[in-house]
């Protein structure tokens, strides 16, 4: 076994991680109670780049806090024989009283999971809601957990974070593993790991994408694919001044600009803190910055907001009540506010054609942030036109994909500069042409493609099919309680974030117009300050306004 050598907290100016990351991570260990054992297991020659970055990384968190213990091994000893590992690298936490492991370097988005694993070790305690814990508690038999992510994935860190509460709760039935696919693609081929996150229960694959606390707690009791989470009908109702809807560009600066007019504000986001934005590869027209990778972005502007509002993630609202107050249920609670804004977002607009769900998550993805990596040196397809496709498309194509884009159309409608580089980048174009089909076995071996102008079909052979063909709004709930919608089912607002009902608001890509991170922003603001106004002086009970 290697120790690493010197006394904690000193030689820090000879650390690895940047002084942010240094400074945001003690401040984070100032939380932990027990002592943490990291049992870090390399092997030469296999995944040499990520072995460095573990071996570092992990004598870096020994060094930042007496809480923690580094313990390196090599793969092929007797303590990797104890805990049957043989990858490289891999990290257990505390393994004499958990199983919890990352077959991979914690590096990228997962550094997030890995430290809240730390956090949530140190302190004995799983974090699990009453309703999982009281699910989990149904539990009689073992199960092992694999969620196979990519370093760049910003969903997977939620999906990996769940699977290692449900190892901290049910410590003797339930094991959790993180897969980093990019380090283990063995691993990752077995499983037709083809987008991520990805969850596999005792070798069945269970799901994809980022769950609900609640429902991938069922799913590790009932080893089924759980439908909807129904939400529970007990719960303790929060009051505020302003619910938030959404922690998007939109729903984040509403809440600062709610907190600083004097609001109590709370922002519920069902799936992962910063939207859509946080899988843009890079971002080149947010004023400040010449060029950012949207997650970059995302988290500075998170970051900003949480010092304002408290952000409930994993947080789906159901129903919308608007009566004398305005009530959100949500999965996990029941809100109340004097107003509400809706800052949903849109979802990926799907193809709908043959294949097409057959294949997702086995060479179908709509996020070429998070997928792009199991795609390097392989063969892609991109359809669309828009600014969305030609990003994706350079990205891939920086990764080492073979790319192609595929669009209906004789032109592009993305902007010149992206058209200049995807021209620069010397990215095959397929014009006035539609996928008809998506087709393979257990993969994708090909796309049919039909030209419009001739009428003439092409099968092209492809491993992936990234679609990027614009969005629809998230306004169901909208709809549901009689908000105006235009005829592409985006809410109506006016310049303030008004809608057509007093009190709720509007804000970001799910009011349509030019969807940008900037415009987003600005609705957020504009929102939140009309609320503000509004509440101070209602508008809806003066008649000379
Ligand atoms: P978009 O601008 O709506 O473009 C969608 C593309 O998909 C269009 O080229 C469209 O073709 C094509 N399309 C739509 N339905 C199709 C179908 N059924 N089959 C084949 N092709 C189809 O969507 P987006 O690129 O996702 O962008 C969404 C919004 O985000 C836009 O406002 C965009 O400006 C913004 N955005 C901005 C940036 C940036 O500023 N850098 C980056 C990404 C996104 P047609 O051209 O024929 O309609």
């Amino acid at each position: 076994m290697v120790k690493p050598s010197g006394k904690k907290n000193k030689n820090r100016a000879e650390l690895f991680l940047p002084r942010d990351t240094r400074d945001y991570l003690s401040e984070q260990f100032r939380l932990l109670k027990e002592k943490v054992i990291l049992e870090v297991f390399t092997k030469k020659g296999q995944n040499d780049p990520y072995n460095e970055f573990t071996v570092k990384f992990a004598t870096d968190l020994g060094k930042l806090s007496d809480k923690i213990e580094v313990r390196f091994n090599k793969v092929g000893d007797a303590r990797a024989k104890k805990y049957k590992v043989s990858r490289s690298p891999t990290l257990l936490i505390n393994p004499e009283q958990y199983q919890i492991r990352f077959t991979g370097a914690p590096a990228g988005e997962e550094g997030r999971s890995f430290i809240a694993a730390i956090l949530k070790v140190s302190l004995r305690e799983s974090g699990l809601s009453e309703k999982s814990r009281e699910l989990l508690s149904q539990l009689k038999e073992k199960r092992h957990i694999q969620v196979y992510i990519t370093p760049d994935c910003p969903y997977c860190p939620g999906q990996v974070i769940n699977a290692f509460k449900a190892a901290i709760e049910r410590a003797k039935f339930v094991s959790s593993e993180c897969v980093d696919a990019t380090e283990n693609l063995d691993l990752a081929k077995k499983y037709n790991v083809g987008s991520v996150p990805q969850t596999v229960i005792n070798e069945k694959i269970i799901s994809y994408g980022l769950e609900t606390e609640e429902r991938f707690i069922s799913e590790i009791v009932t080893l089924e694919p759980a439908e909807e989470w129904t939400p529970a009908v007990d719960q303790k109702m929060v009051e505020v001044d302003l619910i938030i809807v959404g922690a998007g560009p939109a729903g984040l600066t509403a809440g600062i600009y709610a907190k600083r007019s004097g609001l109590k504000a709370i922002i519920l986001e069902k799936a992962n803190v910063g939207g859509q934005v946080s899988v843009t590869p890079l971002v080149e027209n947010y004023p400040g910055f010449q060029n950012i990778p949207g997650k970059s972005l995302m988290a500075m502007i998170s970051a900003h907001a949480r010092n304002y509002v408290p952000i409930n993630e994993g947080e789906e609202v159901k129903e919308i009540k608007v009566g004398k107050k305005i009530e959100a249920i949500a999965t996990r609670g029941h809100y109340s506010g004097k107003a509400l804004i809706l800052a949903t977002g849109a979802q990926y607009r799907k193809l709908d054609v043959p294949g097409e769900a057959k294949f997702y998550g086995h060479g179908v993805s709509y996020c070429a942030t998070c997928d792009g990596y199991l795609y390097k040196d392989k063969r892609v397809v991109v359809v669309g036109g828009g600014n969305s496709a030609l990003t994706d498309a350079l990205h891939l194509k920086n990764l080492g994909a073979q790319v192609i884009i595929v669009h209906r159309r004789e032109e592009f409608r993305a902007y010149k500069h992206l058209q200049d580089s995807v021209d620069r980048e010397g990215i095959a174009v397929m014009w006035n042409s539609v996928v008809e089909e998506i087709m393979g076995d257990d993969n994708i071996k090909a796309v049919r493609l039909r030209n419009t102008r001739n009428d003439t079909t092409q099968d092209i052979e492809t491993d992936g099919v990234f679609i990027a063909v614009g969005e629809i709004p998230n306004s169901g709930l909208a709809e549901e309680i009689g908000i105006k919608l235009d005829e592409g089912g985006f809410i109506q607002i006016d310049r303030s974030g008004r809608t057509n009902i007093p009190r709720i608001y509007a804000a970001g890509d799910v009011t349509g117009g030019i969807r940008q991170i900037v415009s987003a922003v600005g609705e957020g603001g504009a929102a939140a300050l009309a609320a503000f106004e509004d509440l101070t002086h209602p508008y809806w009970l003066n008649k000379n306004r």
